[in-house]
């Protein structure tokens, strides 16, 4: 176990605090996959009756469903302040795929990787160290690969 945890180039853990910016929830078009089951507790906290969204908040896409984005690019989700920082309107039952961010198999393949997406989210590489055992149980939530 340890020489597994050795060999990973981010042994020494990895510094991330949100900053805000709302870049991962908004920008290119994307897709915020939700589950049956995230579905039906981001319904139950917002107090819509059954176990499933409305259609101007979830949309299909192929055997999956993701959360509705704005044309520009926002999630349907997505506030802003007046000062312009972003919020999660749902953050305490926001999908998996955003609770995981940045520890995303995506941005964990090598430092590049990491420091390339770092580029459009200020909150990587800054703030508090997480773990590597803190990184790997955010990665047992299943993160995007
Ligand atoms: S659900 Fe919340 S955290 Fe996830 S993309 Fe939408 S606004 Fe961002």
């Amino acid at each position: 176990m340890a020489k597994k945890y050795k060999s990973k180039w981010y042994a020494g853990g990895l510094a991330f605090e949100c900053q805000q910016s709302g870049n991962c929830c908004s920008g290119e078009p994307g897709h915020v996959w939700v589950t049956k089951k995230e579905i039906a507790t981001i319904a139950k906290y917002l107090g819509i009756e059954g176990d499933w969204l409305p259609r101007k908040y979830l949309r299909r896409v192929g055997f999956r469903y993701s959360l509705t984005e704005y044309a520009n690019g926002d999630c349907v989700f997505l506030g802003r302040s007046e000062e312009g920082c972003a919020s999660c309107q749902i953050h305490e039952v926001k999908p998996t795929q955003c609770r995981t961010w940045p520890f995303w198999g995506s941005n964990l393949k090598s430092s590049d990787h990491w420091n390339e997406a770092a580029k459009g989210c200020p909150g990587m590489n800054r703030g508090p160290l997480h773990t590597l055992v803190q990184i790997d149980e955010i990665r047992l939530m299943k993160a995007p690969s």
